[in-house]
């Protein structure tokens, strides 16, 4: 991007000079939603008897609209020769967003990965270890591809395992640490701890070495609140950066300011329950258009997250910061608030847990189940009373090892989304079809 090797720049300048590349590339909100429907089968039809022009007065897109359609009629005519990737989300709906990329779009993550604040910290010195494993599954969607590309852009020697299959098996994926020694690893949360358990257990010799040798964890695909994203850190005496990132790849970046900022290449926008427009901050369901992507244009794009947006005053600049909270249909009225597993996570993790967790929510009562990683005992009673103080529910906690809910020695075989289960007369959680 900047034909020198960009790390050799400040950070400060390496974000100018990325917000301005991303400035001469955007488009206006409106601009992307009329060439999403000049050029694309599907917007339309979507957009039929609309004004673009009028952008707030265009259909949110939502994931059931594009259920039955084919990925094609979303990749934009002028792109059709120009696209080398495909990919989808998980579809934990039953309704998988296509996305296609272009070799530049596909690269883009890398080049925003220039000017992420925490790469900084793992970009490797001469003599120090650069390699890395990244365990991040590697089916339809993107981000263990793109995952890889932007460690191995960061100076590392990436092992691409993959995770979540029947070759890539934890028992292997611990092996292969034990092994090679990473600095660094791309994994969901779960899988890190359930790879370091089996290291634990099957390499007891080697495995102060290798903790010691790790520097980075990378984490993304599954909410990781930010006391837990603390507290694995502490454990395992590294810097944890949990990224969010949606079917593009990077739509975040994490900061040393300790927000998530949301990348300048993102309009957002915030809705209500009903899908009334609440606007840019605030809390409610997340739509996002992306005013660069062409080959494949994303126009107010629902994602099936709950999330807080507010302004920020990040010392790097960034002015829009986001908490997501969970997905949400799995949102659960607690008091008269709302929570999901953000949430709830911010109120288990403080009492210096990080293994699974499960909550049944009754009328009476919530019972949690809850992990404990590490030797001490569960403090059941101070979490009990915690949870009394912030939810209002009598709180029963069950301290369990770790092991008990994660079965940490064979291949996952779904994402940990259902944490929280409302049980109650008046529950209205719809569960997803695909996990
Ligand atoms: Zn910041």
């Amino acid at each position: 991007m900047f034909g020198i090797d960009p790390y050799s720049l400040p950070l400060k300048l390496r974000l100018k000079l990325l917000g301005a590349a991303i400035r001469r590339r955007s488009m206006t909100p409106s601009g992307m939603a009329e060439h999403a429907r000049r050029h694309t089968a599907f917007y339309r039809r979507f957009y039929e008897g609309h004004d673009t022009g009028d952008f707030e007065s265009l259909p949110v897109l939502e994931k059931r609209h594009v259920k039955d359609v084919s990925p094609y009629d979303l990749l934009a005519e002028p792109y059709r020769d120009k696209v080398v990737l495909y990919g989808e989300t998980t579809g934990s709906t039953g309704s998988p967003t296509p996305a296609f990329y272009t070799r530049e779009e596909f690269r883009s993550a890398r080049v925003m990965a220039f000017a992420a604040p925490h790469l900084d910290a793992f970009r490797p010195r001469r003599g120090e270890s650069r390699t890395c494993l990244n365990g991040l599954a590697f089916g339809f969607t993107i981000a263990g591809m793109s995952f890889g590309d932007v460690l191995e852009a960061a100076g590392g020697l990436v092992a691409n395992v993959g995770s979540r299959s029947t070759l890539a098996t934890p028992p292997r994926i611990a092996r292969a640490i034990a092994r090679l020694e990473p600095a660094a690893v791309a994994a969901a949360p779960i899988d890190f701890l359930s790879w370091m358990r089996i290291v634990r257990e099957d390499y007891p010799d080697r495995y102060p070495q290798v903790v010691a040798g790790m520097k980075l964890l990378l984490s993304t695909a599954e909410l990781c609140a930010d006391s837990r994203t603390r507290r694995i850190s502490e454990h395992f005496g590294l810097s944890h950066i949990d990224v969010y990132a949606c079917v593009e790849g990077f739509f975040t970046l994490p900061c040393t300011c300790g927000s998530k900022h949301i990348l300048p290449a993102y309009h957002v926008e915030l809705f209500d329950e009903d899908l009334k427009l609440i606007g840019r901050t605030g809390t409610g369901r997340l739509a996002f258009t992306n005013l660069v992507k062409k080959s494949s244009p994303l126009v107010r794009y629902l994602l099936d997250d709950w999330a807080t947006i507010r302004e920020c005053d990040c010392p790097l600049g960034f002015r829009l910061a986001v908490v997501p909270h969970g997905r949400y249909e799995l949102n659960v009225p607690l008091s008269g608030q709302i929570a999901n597993v953000e949430q709830i996570e911010e109120c288990l993790f403080r009492f210096g847990l990080f293994g699974d967790y499960r909550i049944e929510i009754h009328d009476d009562r919530m019972e949690l189940t809850v992990e404990q990683y590490t030797d001490e005992p569960v403090p059941a009673q101070a979490i009990s009373a915690g949870f009394a103080e912030r939810f209002g529910m009598v709180t029963k906690v069950a301290g369990v090892p770790f092991g008990t809910i994660t079965a940490y020695r064979e291949p996952r075989g779904r994402k940990p989304i259902l944490k929280v289960r409302d049980r109650r007369s008046t529950a209205r959680q719809e569960v997803p079809e695909f996990l």
